[in-house]
């Protein structure tokens, strides 16, 4: 049966359902947890966010996705994984995750949409990371349009067109070395005379004829040519001076992401930047029945096809750990309304 209600469950005797298996966040690692539990009749509950569909959203050709032959818009590709995990009987609450309270013995999980409480035997964290913004003038006004935070993804778009790539990590030089193979020239900018990059990247870009490294600058703001594209960057001495201006078609933004795990901050364990830890090659974080899927985990690859990919790993963990831990008697519902509120207490004690 399909099924859409949202609300959580109550049964007539007062106790709330134990859903199988919740899942928080819908990027591709998301939907593609959803369809996989879906598909094993776990009836997956997804929290999806107000703003559904995660960056993809946010972008426009998508043509690095496989089986897409002619590309795809960024928001309709979101719309059909989305309806392939509806399809099997994904529900959805299309709202953002207030907080969690997750067990630490593979007790019953919470999750909260303000006041509202949701049960879960299993847990499917698939957030995301968001790139970090500059904060420059026109950036957000021509994101799509010329400024990019994804050099695998649209590097292509700028063949024989001037380009920038700001920042001074790996990230930025990996970037600016793929982009020269497009592009007819590159300038990184990075706001310090030092680089971040280990010295094999930083020497990799170095070497390109058509890579070139200005500092100490930062990006003042973006200007838009008559087409209403990027066309021009102007850049501030780092110490508050003038800084040269860039004719350039591309932007690439390259100064870091930062992982949205801030409900599930001192929950789980996660690295010095946020990403979620997982066991492995697994997708097990060190909570039984909680799992960890996507760009929440991966600082790495972040592509689509790669967190399509791990969401698919977390529902068979899922399905997995649910299949050799099976609940208590109650099975898929909490008829001891008791131990439940001692396993929420206990989560919520500990982790404020
Ligand atoms: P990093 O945090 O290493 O570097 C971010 C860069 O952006 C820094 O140079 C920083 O400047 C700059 N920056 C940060 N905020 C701003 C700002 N507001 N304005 C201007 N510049 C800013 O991030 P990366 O994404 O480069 O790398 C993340 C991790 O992934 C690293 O551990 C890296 O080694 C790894 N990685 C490895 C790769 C590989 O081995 N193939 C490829 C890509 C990444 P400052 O230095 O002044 O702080």
């Amino acid at each position: 049966m399909k099924r859409t209600d949202t609300e959580a469950t109550e049964m007539e005797d007062g106790h709330k359902k134990i859903e199988n298996v919740i899942i928080v966040g819908s990027g591709p690692a998301g939907y593609t947890a959803a369809l996989y539990t879906a598909r094993a009749d776990l009836e997956p509950l997804v929290f999806e966010g107000f703003a559904w569909g995660g960056l993809l959203q946010q972008t426009t050709d998508v043509e690095n996705y496989p089986g897409y032959p002619d590309g795809v818009m960024g928001p309709e590709m979101m719309q059909q994984f989305r309806d392939q995990a509806e399809r099997f009987g994904t529900r959805f609450v299309t709202d953002d995750v207030s907080r969690v309270a997750l067990s630490r013995d593979g007790g019953v999980h919470r999750v909260y949409v303000r006041d509202e409480e949701y049960l879960a035997s299993s847990v499917v964290l698939a957030m995301g990371a968001e790139p970090r913004k500059l904060g420059a003038a026109g950036e957000e006004e021509l994101a799509s349009r010329g400024v990019s935070y994804c050099a695998t993804c649209d590097a292509a778009f700028f063949r024989d067109k001037p380009a920038l790539v700001v920042g001074g990590g790996d990230t930025a030089m990996e970037d600016a070395t793929f982009l020269a193979k497009f592009a007819s020239d590159v300038k990184i900018v990075h706001r310090r005379p030092e680089f971040r990059a280990s010295a094999v990247m930083l020497n990799r870009a170095r070497g390109a004829d058509n890579i070139e490294l200005l500092t100490p600058y930062t990006v003042e703001r973006f200007e838009a040519g008559e087409n209403g594209s990027l066309a021009k960057a102007v850049l501030a001495g780092s110490d508050g001076g003038e800084g040269p201006e860039l004719e350039v078609a591309g932007a690439f933004i390259a100064i870091g992401h930062k992982p949205n795990s801030e409900i599930v901050k001192g929950q789980v364990d996660m690295d010095e930047n946020g990403y979620v830890e997982v066991d492995g090659r697994s997708t097990r974080t060190n909570l039984a029945g909680v799992f960890a899927a996507g760009d929440l985990v991966d600082h790495t690859y972040r592509q689509a096809v790669t967190a399509a990919g791990s969401g698919c790993a977390a529902a068979l963990d899922a399905e997995a750990y649910l299949r050799d831990s099976p609940p208590d008697p109650e099975a898929h519902w909490a008829s001891e309304p008791a131990k439940v509120e001692a396993a929420g207490e206990l989560a919520a004690g500990r982790y404020g």
